[in-house]
């Protein structure tokens, strides 16, 4: 469901005609040799496609604009190998409203140091002409992100790679509706927030749908739709006893079958990528959908439960970033802890936890669920697999979106889980849980979060960025005392920027 593999960032190489015609198109050369490397590198998630070399103010403004109408342009990577007078840059730059990455590199790695002269110091000059362009996105107080080093070499493969995936994000949140099954959960104030001001910043729409239209859907499924959806799940999952064929728990099963499906239809229906519903409103369904969120997730749907559509949407960008990398996304809930051994939290939810972040055959049961009044759900149940994952909750400030992130550590529950009827992850938050905690709480975030498993705080941080989001990572270095001090610098600093 997500394919990037059509998108593209742009390489725009910028010089001037002072040069003469024979440099230009050396320069010209370097450009193309170097975006075709790039493209080919693993690390790139989309096509790098190399523009011809910009030497006027008309020829940068022409191309600005082009780049903001090409729907599947997902930014551009700006180099300037030779020495190009950054007023041109002015009216270009003025106009972008794509992502901006700059790239400071030189075609050759090491300096020819015994044939060196003044022709090769003129045709590599990206030492000087990069700084000039600095000053210029600087001034302009550009949004942008800066990477340094050779071209070839692995780590800044990485960090463009992080860059391009924070920006196929930011590319489908232009797009992106998130649809809501009622409203949210009655008096919970984190998962709140202000629909209109995240249309304008954030560029998603949140839209509302009566918990009856879904229900129309799930009328609308056949049953041969059914029979073959829960044939998948035999084949898929280690479906309990009772829900097989026969089995006296085999209605529910069907049922569930029948929601995923009017689920699925649904949000194909309206382009929805993303969507919540509430335990406390499920007027017509028989029970609250676990395993079809479960399985929605893991093909790329944003989730958000008791109507938290902040999360919803991170979940979705999570799903966006780490399209094609191994380890998996879901939504999440700090739900209890184990206040022994430098403290570790467990993570669950009522059903919703995606089975991507596991890498053991989920179990498909049907136990009880103790609030919401309904039938028993049907859910997967699995333990997260361990390793390095980032945790990051979005909040409404009232003046401004912010973005917690917190890196984790994943492990293995220290003992078997046999009574606990949910999906579950295991970890310890650096730099631990004290400090995490915290940090966390003094920054408002909430009990919702997008888990991600092969994503950094790096790859969220770029996101940010782009999206002109607060961003607070809570890591191996946080001390409270600092934290605290930097939420206050934040507070005045976008009371300032947001202006009138
Ligand atoms: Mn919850």
């Amino acid at each position: 469901m997500i394919d990037l593999a059509n998108l593209e960032a742009w390489f725009v190489t910028g010089s001037q005609h002072l040069y003469g015609t024979e440099t230009l198109k050396k320069v010209e050369e370097h450009a193309t040799t170097i975006a075709r490397g790039l493209s080919a590198s693993p690390e790139m998630p989309v096509k790098i496609v190399a523009k011809p070399v910009l030497t006027s103010s008309e020829s940068i403004q022409e191309l600005c604009l082009d780049a903001n109408k090409t729907k599947n342009c997902i930014g551009l990577i700006t180099w300037m190998h030779t020495f190009s007078p950054a007023r041109m840059w002015i009216a270009g730059l003025r106009s972008l409203c794509k992502p901006l990455l700059h790239l400071h590199t030189q075609f050759n790695q090491e300096l020819p140091w015994s044939t060196i002269d003044m022709d090769f110091m003129n045709l590599n000059q990206s030492a000087h002409g990069d700084r000039e362009f600095g000053f210029l996105a600087a001034r302009m107080r550009l949004k942008r992100k800066i990477v340094v080093g050779f071209w070839q070499d692995a780590a800044v493969h990485a960090e463009m790679g992080a860059w391009l995936r924070a920006a196929c994000a930011w590319h489908d949140a232009q797009y992106l509706k998130v649809t809501r099954f009622g409203d949210n959960m009655r008096n919970v104030a984190v998962t709140e927030g202000d629909k209109v001001e995240a249309g304008i910043r954030l560029c998603y729409s949140v839209n509302g749908y009566g918990v009856g239209d879904l229900v129309r859907n799930m009328q609308q499924v056949t049953d041969a739709e059914v029979n073959q959806l829960t044939a998948e799940y035999d084949e898929t999952y280690r479906v309990a006893q009772p829900l097989r064929a026969g089995g006296c728990k085999h209605q529910s099963l069907v049922e569930a079958a029948r929601i995923e499906l009017g689920l699925r239809h649904f949000l194909e229906e309206n382009g929805s990528r993303a969507f919540t519903d509430t335990f406390e409103d499920l007027h017509g369904l028989m029970q609250l959908p676990g395993i079809a969120v479960q399985r929605l997730m893991a093909d790329g749907y944003g989730f958000g439960a008791e109507g938290d559509w902040k999360t919803a949407a991170l979940v979705r960008a999570v799903k966006v970033m780490s399209q094609g990398l191994k380890g998996g996304a879901s939504f999440m809930e700090d739900y209890t802890y184990h206040l022994k051994n430098g403290g570790q939290v467990l993570g669950a939810h009522m059903l919703e936890v995606c089975p991507s972040i596991t890498d053991e055959k989920p179990s498909a049961e049907i136990h009880p669920l103790s609030i919401g009044g309904k039938e028993d759900p049907v859910r997967l149940v699995f333990t997260a697999a361990s390793g390095r994952a980032v945790n990051a909750s979005v909040v409404d400030m009232g003046n401004r979106f912010r973005l917690i992130v917190n890196q984790v550590n994943l492990i293995s529950p220290e003992h078997p889980l046999p009574k606990l009827p949910v999906a579950r992850a295991v970890w310890v938050p650096e730099p631990n849980l004290k400090i995490a905690a915290t940090a966390w709480m003094l920054a408002g975030g909430a009990h919702h979060t997008a888990l991600s498993r092969s994503l950094t705080s790096e790859h969220l941080e770029n996101f940010a960025e782009m999206a002109g989001m607060e961003c607070l990572v809570i890591g191996r270095d946080t001390k409270a005392s600092d934290f605290l001090k930097e939420l206050r610098w934040n507070d005045a600093y976008y009371q300032l920027a947001n202006g009138l």
